[in-house]
């Protein structure tokens, strides 16, 4: 491996981490208008306190903001800097997938699993705010899982089997508990998702994600219980961190515990 190579990956990263950047701005608008059932394509960001028309050159992602100060340029009023973490969290999503996945040899992989976390962003951020999760990002993963087996069916480990088990697998038992609880414990937009991203996964991953979910959840809940007032639980966001953990390191996560829980040894004999 020359320097030439560096220099080569080196632009690649650069160019994933712009992109990435571009698409965490996209997202901020997803997040924002898919719950108000609001145009996604309408350009027509706007200042939250004095309505002011955001201006094309104050809308570069990350470094807007920074030149801005975090304040709107009309008003001064202070911008959240919720939409400038989503656009740097997405950017370092897609240069860590490009890493992990090895973008030369896997563009295509690559693609759909940075495509993945930017919907599971998107849920993360909405279930959050409004304990809704949209039907439009779920059918986006079942979409992308589908071009995922359409692609590779048979390599990287997952049999076409695997995947369609994957799609039942937790959503099934999720089901039952939505029902039985009348949507107490669980939503419907939870079932829909661990579906989706079951088809994405396939089996183990899908369980790998769930057991994520709910140890992240869980701790996440007491948190939220003892310091805050908060009565309402969204329990999507965590299912997603489980979802992506999963997607990145399945196989890892289910390698250690079964070594963790000695069933590698019981299963060998
Ligand atoms: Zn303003």
């Amino acid at each position: 491996m020359g320097t030439q190579y560096y220099v080569y990956i080196g632009v690649i990263y650069v160019f994933v981490f712009l992109f990435g950047a571009c698409v965490g701005s996209f997202l901020n608008v997803c997040i924002y208008r898919l719950p108000k059932e609001e145009s996604l394509i309408k350009r027509n960001s706007h200042c939250m306190t004095c309505g002011e028309p955001i201006k094309r050159r104050d809308l570069i992602p990350i470094i807007s903001w920074c030149i801005l100060r975090g304040k709107c340029r009309s008003c001064g009023a202070r911008i959240s800097p919720r939409y400038t973490v989503v656009e740097l969290l997405n950017a370092l999503c897609w240069l860590f997938v490009a890493w992990r996945m090895d973008v030369l040899l896997n563009p295509a992989k690559f693609l759909l699993t940075a495509l993945l976390f930017s919907a599971l962003i998107v849920v993360f951020f909405m279930d959050w705010d409004t304990q809704l999760i949209s039907n439009y990002v779920v059918i986006f993963i079942a979409v992308i899982a589908v071009v995922q087996i359409i692609l590779f069916h048979g390599e990287y480990d997952v049999t076409i089997k695997s995947h369609i088990i994957g799609a039942f697998a937790v959503s099934l038992p999720l089901l039952i508990i939505e029902l039985a609880s009348k949507g107490r414990a669980m939503g419907r937009g939870d079932v829909y998702l661990m579906a989706a991203a079951g088809l994405f996964l396939g089996l183990q991953n899908i369980l790998v994600a769930l057991f994520i979910g709910l140890i992240t959840g869980s701790i996440a809940g007491l948190i939220i219980k003892y310091r805050t007032e908060k009565s309402v639980f969204a329990f999507g966001p965590w299912l997603s961190l489980g979802i992506a953990a999963a997607a990145v390191y399945g196989n890892e996560l289910a390698e250690l515990y079964m070594k963790f829980t000695g069933l590698d040894e019981i299963l060998a004999g």
